[in-house]
């Protein structure tokens, strides 16, 4: 089974509809149960859970072995971005894309990891951002965020390499989602740059699931190691 988390929205939900479409089945895993099923993919199972908590992601899980069989790949999709200057931000607003972009991803690993290297084989992929290879003001605990998945993951795809186990980073840029719908203060949002992006600014979630599934799709032993794509007229 391919396990992605985050599916209920945005890239995730563009990433089950593709491998769907490409007979995977699949285990799909948010917060938001009743948004995964609203997506009626057959071979689909949909678990309500949240990626921070290891005990309630490693429950969705089990549930998905028992049903699907062991998890050929992960995508470690799941992501909070909340945008603001830092000597302003609140700790609970840094606290949350700790706990998900970075705990989550980990836990992610953690419970699939050994599974795969004893089977020899398996993909993990995690979605990071190019806010993990460049800093933006306003955005510095999310950069730090995106920075730590891309640190683990080139560190840990050397720990893994030798037991055909693949990591692939993928690095966005700028995706039309709702991730900026919480990122912002309402009373902000008129002034802050990313409300105001042209359509071309911006890649869709469609084009992000596209390359995904062309990674996962390379035979095994092509490892695309780091994948950094935005749209052309994407400056930084
Ligand atoms: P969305 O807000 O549309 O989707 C985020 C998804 O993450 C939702 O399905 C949400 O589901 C899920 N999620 C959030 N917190 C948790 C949690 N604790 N446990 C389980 N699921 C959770 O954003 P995107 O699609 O844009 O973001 C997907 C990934 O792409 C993120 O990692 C993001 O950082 C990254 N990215 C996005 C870019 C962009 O411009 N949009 C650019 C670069 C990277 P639910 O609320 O139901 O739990």
């Amino acid at each position: 089974m391919i396990v992605i988390t985050g599916a209920s929205s945005g890239i995730g939900k563009a990433l089950a509809l593709h491998f769907s479409r490409a007979k995977h089945p699949l285990l799909l895993v948010a917060r938001r149960l009743a948004a995964l099923q609203e997506l009626n993919l057959p071979n689909a199972l949909c678990v309500e859970a949240d990626v921070s908590d290891l005990a309630s992601f490693s429950k969705a899980l089990e549930q998905g072995e028992r049903q699907l069989g062991a998890p050929a790949c992960l995508i470690n999709n799941a992501g909070v971005l909340f945008a603001e200057l830092f000597h302003q931000q609140t700790t609970s607003d840094w606290e949350k894309m700790l706990q998900v972009n970075v705990s989550g991803v980990l836990n992610g690993l953690h419970l699939v990891l050994d599974k795969m290297i004893q089977r020899q084989t398996g993909t993990i992929m995690n979605i990071s951002s190019v806010a993990g290879r460049k800093t933006f003001p306003g955005l510095a605990v999310y950069c730090a965020t995106k920075h730590a998945v891309h640190a683990l993951s080139e560190c840990i795809r050397e720990e893994i390499a030798d037991h055909n186990v693949r990591l692939i980073n993928i690095a966005p840029g700028n995706v039309k989602t709702s991730i900026w719908d919480q990122a912002v203060p309402e009373e902000k949002k008129k002034e802050h740059p990313a409300y105001h992006r042209k359509e071309h600014e911006n890649l869709s979630a469609d084009d992000i699931a596209k390359v995904v599934l062309f990674a996962y799709e390379q035979p095994q032993n092509v490892c695309l190691r780091e994948i950094v794509l935005a749209p052309t007229r994407q400056i930084k």
